[in-house]
């Protein structure tokens, strides 16, 4: 087993929004650092930025302003939103979209007029999410790698998965243990200072939508680095998943919001349009709310044939649907449905991951060299994530990881900390583990966490669900641990990756239960149907994950309301009306 040691100033782990964002910021400040982003798939077609249909959140129009996107991130993440990383999200989405069009080459939809035209998403007060068509994603991240391909001093280690943070002798971070996925050889970087942007990725769920590359490693080696994170049981589960069948990825896929947001309209089994049963604002009730009443409709046993339901667009005009949702209709033609004229088969579809590592406002966190932004920092959208406000989260922050990361390495002078070589050890052995025990089928156990977590772990769960899921995540993991891969070629060994992308999963399975179980109430993605009310919103807390010698412990804190607090608005308008 070879081990190279290379070093940079700024390492970047992730390619996604947040991680090219970080890259051209940092470059721009300080165009003599050494920047490196590592990413596990190739640079540009990897992560779910490049998925990203809807759009981008942000207050542009005159009618809007960004008190009301914030009110309305507040109020959808159930009072749970850090209040000051939920302002500068949404206060900074201006700059960064103007960044996107002006610096990095997007070109989004408009208006008559030529202002940028924003379509209506579910939970918010206002149209304010920008896009290009149903595929603002490829728009997104086409132009940023574009940009990074044009600095070429960006070094980039495409196909490398990040493993392990390793700390340094004297405390603190020393850098990250990489595999090169081509070769199977391992890398160890050493860092002044570190982003971690890997994207979550809730893909533990039978139904999910997050691009394959994303297994939680990046949540999983902060727990494993004893950092906290925030949030853990809010998993998003999109109301509108593609239902295909078993035998094909297609299944879970999203088909956006934007499609409850115009006037689609969803029907049960028995073709009754059912969410006035469950919410005033219909189809464009938040995510949370419309997954639960599909997931009721499925418990009452008024399904389709492949046991979802329907979403249906042809009352809206065929032709003017085709027209509109260009890439959905495709995608759903591919899959030989109709969804401009006819009835598409739906189910919810773990989504999005409203947890991570706890960070400040300018993405510091409280190990000394790490940074996080994008999907696996958390607060920004407490219990509920607005449609349209992931990317917006993702470029945000990732711009601000970039311009603090070469201010602080100027101020703190860290230089490069030598690793602990017990550490790396530990971390090189965890790795080829797989290569030690009696190959099995990884396959069977992968569907065995997708079921226990969709069946116990997901949209309505109560303790007694809870606790069969965390023994069916022990008895997994512990399998998981005795069952090896066949190939002791390390050369682009996937069968190897899926093992470390099933660890990564069942680690991160566990803390999501442990921290339901720990919330004893239902607010916004958590729904514990033994505590179906969502408590006092004035002194609500949010949990903390953090592992220890002795285990995952979850503890409770509360949230400070710096800005409104609950019951009250920031809103001049309201205030005038009351
Ligand atoms: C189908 C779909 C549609 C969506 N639509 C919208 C929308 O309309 N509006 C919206 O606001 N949000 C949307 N989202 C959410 C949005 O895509 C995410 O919030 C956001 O893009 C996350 O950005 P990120 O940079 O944090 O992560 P990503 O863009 O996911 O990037 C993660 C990066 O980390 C890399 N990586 C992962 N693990 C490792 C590892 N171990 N080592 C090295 N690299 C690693 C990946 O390869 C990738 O490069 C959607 C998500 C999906 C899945």
């Amino acid at each position: 087993m070879n081990l190279e040691h290379l070093k940079t100033d700024i390492l970047i782990l992730g390619a996604g929004g947040a991680g090219l964002f970080a890259a051209l910021h940092a470059f721009k400040a300080n165009p003599d650092l050494d920047i490196t982003i590592v990413s596990k798939g190739l640079l540009g077609k990897c992560g779910c930025t490049r998925m990203v249909q809807g759009g981008y959140n942000v207050a542009l129009n005159p009618g809007d302003s960004v008190e009301r996107h914030f009110m309305d991130t507040i109020e959808g993440g159930k009072w749970l939103p850090h209040q000051e990383l939920a302002w500068t999200l949404v206060a900074t989405a201006i700059e960064r979209v103007r960044e996107l069009e002006n610096e990095i080459g997007c070109f989004f939809d408009r208006n008559p007029d030529g202002t940028l035209h924003g379509k209506a998403f579910a939970g918010q007060t206002f149209d304010r999410t920008v896009h290009k068509g149903d595929l603002t994603g490829i728009e997104i991240i086409n132009r940023l790698m574009e940009q990074v391909w044009a600095r070429p001093k960006i070094r980039r280690l495409e196909e490398h998965r990040a493993v392990a943070l390793v700390p340094a002798t004297d405390g603190g971070l020393a850098g990250v243990l990489l595999i090169d996925v081509r070769t199977g050889e391992f890398r160890f970087v050493a860092a002044q200072a570190v982003l971690l942007a890997t994207g979550g990725g809730p893909t533990m769920y039978r139904y999910h939508t997050p691009s394959g590359d994303k297994s939680m490693d990046g949540l999983a080696m902060a727990l494993r680095f004893g950092l906290p994170l925030r949030d853990m049981e809010m998993v998003q589960f999109h109301p509108t998943g593609l239902l295909a069948g078993p035998d094909t990825r297609m299944t879970g896929t999203v088909l956006e919001e934007g499609l409850r947001g115009v006037g689609g309209y969803l029907l049960n089994g028995a073709m009754q349009r059912f969410m006035g049963d469950y919410d005033q604002k219909l189809e464009r009730a938040t995510r949370d709310v419309v997954s639960r009443a599909i997931y009721a409709e499925m418990k009452a046993g008024r399904t389709t044939e492949n046991g979802g339901v329907y979403i249906a667009m042809g009352h809206l005009g065929p032709a003017n649907v085709a027209k509109q949702f260009k890439g959905m209709v495709d995608r759903c033609r591919d899959c030989g449905f109709d969804l401009a004229g006819g009835l598409v088969e739906v189910v919810p579809t773990a989504h999005y991951f409203m947890g991570g590592v706890i960070c400040e406002v300018d993405t510091a966190t409280e190990c000394f060299g790490l940074f996080v932004a994008g999907e696996d920092a958390s607060g920004m959208h407490g219990a509920n994530r607005l449609g349209g406000n992931g990317v917006a989260n993702s470029t945000v922050f990732g711009g601000i990881a970039g311009d603090v990361m070469p201010r602080w390495i100027a101020a703190k002078t860290p230089g490069h900390r030598p690793p602990d070589p017990h550490a790396l050890d530990a971390e090189l052995a965890r790795a080829l583990h797989p290569f030690t025990c009696k190959p099995g089928n990884l396959n069977e156990l992968r569907e065995k966490l997708l079921d226990t977590m969709w069946d116990e772990v997901g949209v309505v769960r109560d303790r007694a669900s809870i606790e069969r899921g965390i023994a069916g995540i022990d008895r997994i993991e512990a399998e998981l641990l005795a069952t090896g891969v066949s190939d002791p070629d390390p050369h682009f060994n996937l069968t190897w990756h899926d093992w470390l992308n099933l660890r990564s999963l069942c680690e991160l399975s566990r803390v999501i239960a442990l921290a339901a179980l720990k919330r004893e109430n239902s607010r916004g993605a958590h729904f514990r149907s033994d505590f179906p009310e969502p408590g006092d919103l004035a002194t609500s807390t949010f949990t903390v994950a953090r592992q220890s010698a002795s285990g995952i412990e979850i503890g409770e804190r509360p949230v400070v309301f710096t800005r409104v607090k609950p019951g009250e608005t920031i809103l001049c308008d309201q205030i005038a009306a009351e």
